[in-house]
């Protein structure tokens, strides 16, 4: 099994559509407006070298505080809360079909920013679209529950509220994918937002608001604030005017906010990261199931919480796996993420890159076997060749930490029993995927796994329709669905007397 290079496209720098700088404001209560100070963070495309393709306000905590008490003033006395469910619902269809309409800016701002393929870009585009509408049309059918076998002296009621003003951070990978999962479920329960995204890729999640304003979304409803995690992210977790904290990102990071959150004993949602088994059996279709495990782990660079890092494999199937697997790493196009033949785009910064290494090398020093890659494919821009190691043991970083990378490493077993016991072993339990022709073996397996996010032969598909969410330290709460709309509810129970003189307390 020996590997060929990868196919590499030098990113070109001339090309028309990052020849202007673009420059954003944030959104505070239906206006744009700069930070206070009017300082600014500017990023640089990983993807080309560190050529400067944006420029955010550095939002201040003064700036924050606006933002949060605006989406107060809206929940407290704006329209938005009191709609008409048809009403918020026709609105967050609007904003879906605008998002569509837009798809190719976005996708191009998230290409830069984020150093993903525009392919890949142009389809998370299509699929936040797509959230926006399912979220509309279910925004419109929201209920509690009347509860009618009370006796004839009463009637009780559990009627659905919006929780309030919620405090969303995002990370850097998806913004407006992750945005899209959160965004429109919060506002179709009734909610108001406050959004930090990443301070690396922050322009398609104003430009989401922008959009959604000029769709008629009242002052006030979604506010993008933008700057450093410490300190806008963190008044977003402790402030007392916000009711629920949503953060998706790092398990380190979410322990601090979840801590924040926890203080004021406000409502917290956490989507933090993962360390995804692949079980493969041995009579699985092969070929499928290596293109699924390949596309998981190499696919945007292994920079996915739900990437299927860990390759679990019957033994018998293992060498023939492998073989696979190193003929695709072979043939992905790595590179200019403008480009439509490439694949695989950029790591997201220098410190990434090199952290991605310090694991691999890791790796080799405690003795598993590199099967591929383990090299950087340029000076240009932080790329990465996808790479495969064997004969890992448990207890080594790379089984272990969430490497955020293409590196996959592998795992043989002989039972099922074997298999479950390797997938479980690990803090995170946010995805896991499963591959066999045998589907009643493939269900019973996916039953023990612990898991929130599971694929039995398929490549990390999904719907709007299923909830989302992390088993262990993977995170706390679900979106998308039914579910979705549950996070950003509360219940108020009402109970009703209907016969109040019938049973006085003193005769
Ligand atoms: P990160 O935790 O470094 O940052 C996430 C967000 O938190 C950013 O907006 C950042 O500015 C902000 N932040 C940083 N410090 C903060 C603080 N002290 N208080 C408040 N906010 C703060 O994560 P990242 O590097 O942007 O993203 C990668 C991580 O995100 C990975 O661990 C990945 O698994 C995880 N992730 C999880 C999901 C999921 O759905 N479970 C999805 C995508 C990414």
């Amino acid at each position: 099994m020996t590997s060929q290079r990868t196919a590499f496209v030098e990113p070109r720098r001339e090309d028309a559509r990052f020849t202007q700088k673009r420059r954003y404001q944030m959104l505070i209560d239906g206006k744009s407006v700069e930070a206070e100070g009017g300082e600014t963070i500017t990023r640089e495309s990983p993807a080309y070298a560190d050529l400067v393709v944006s420029e955010i306000p550095r939002a201040t905590k003064g700036d924050a505080e606006r933002a949060i008490l605006a989406a107060r003033r809206a929940f407290d006395t704006g329209p938005w809360p009191r709609m008409s469910g048809s009403e918020r619902s026709r609105i967050l269809a609007r904003i879906g079909e605008a998002i569509y309409e837009h798809r190719e800016e976005l996708a191009v701002i998230e290409c830069l920013e984020v150093g993903k393929t525009i392919r890949q870009a142009r389809g998370e585009m299509g699929a936040s679209a797509e959230f926006w509408r399912y979220a509309a049309g279910h925004a419109q059918g929201l209920t509690g529950e009347t509860h009618n076998s009370l006796g004839d002296n009463a009637i009780g009621l559990m009627l659905r509220e919006p929780v309030g003003v919620v405090g969303i951070i995002t990370p850097w990978n998806f913004p407006l994918l992750i945005g899209s999962e959160r965004v429109p479920w919060a506002l179709g329960a009734g909610c108001t937002v406050v959004v930090k995204p990443s301070e690396f890729t922050s322009g398609s999640t104003i430009r989401m608001a922008e959009l959604a304003r000029d769709c008629g979304l009242p002052d006030g409803v979604f506010n993008v604030i933008t700057g450093y995690g410490d300190p806008v992210g963190q008044l977003l977790a402790e402030h007392p005017a916000t009711d629920f904290l949503s953060f998706t990102g790092s398990f380190r990071v979410g322990q601090i906010v979840g801590g924040l959150a926890a203080s004021n004993i406000k409502r917290v949602g956490l989507e933090l990261g993962g360390k995804g088994p692949q079980i493969i059996f041995a009579d699985s279709d092969l070929e499928a199931a290596s293109d699924a495990v390949a596309r998981s782990i190499f696919g945007v660079g292994g920079q996915a919480c739900i990437a299927g890092s860990r390759l679990i494999v019957e033994a018998p199937a293992r060498d023939e796996m492998l073989e696979r697997l190193v003929k695709i790493a072979d043939k992905v196009v790595i590179g200019d993420p403008l480009d439509e033949n490439v694949h695989v785009g950029s790591l997201i910064h220098r410190p990434h890159l090199e952290k991605v290494e310090s694991y691999v090398n890791a790796g080799r020093k405690a003795g598993a076997r590199l099967v591929t890659g383990g090299e950087r494919l340029s000076n240009v821009g932080n790329y990465y060749a996808p790479t495969i190691f064997d004969a890992v043991d448990t207890d080594m970083s790379i089984a272990r930490d969430e490497i955020f990378g293409p590196v996959l490493a592998t795992f043989a077993f002989e039972t099922p029993e074997q298999a479950v016991a390797l997938a479980n072993d690990t803090q995170y339990g946010l995805s896991a995927g499963i591959w066999s022709r045998d589907i009643t073996k493939a269900m019973r397996t996916i039953r023990q796994v612990r898991a929130g996010r599971t694929w039995i032969n398929s490549a990390g598909g999904g719907a709007p329709e299923m909830g989302i969410g992390g088993f262990k330290q993977s995170g706390i709460g679900r979106e998308m669905g039914h579910y979705g709309f549950d996070e950003y509810s509360t219940f108020k129970n009402v109970f009703m007397g209907l016969n109040p003189v019938n049973t006085p307390w003193v005769e």
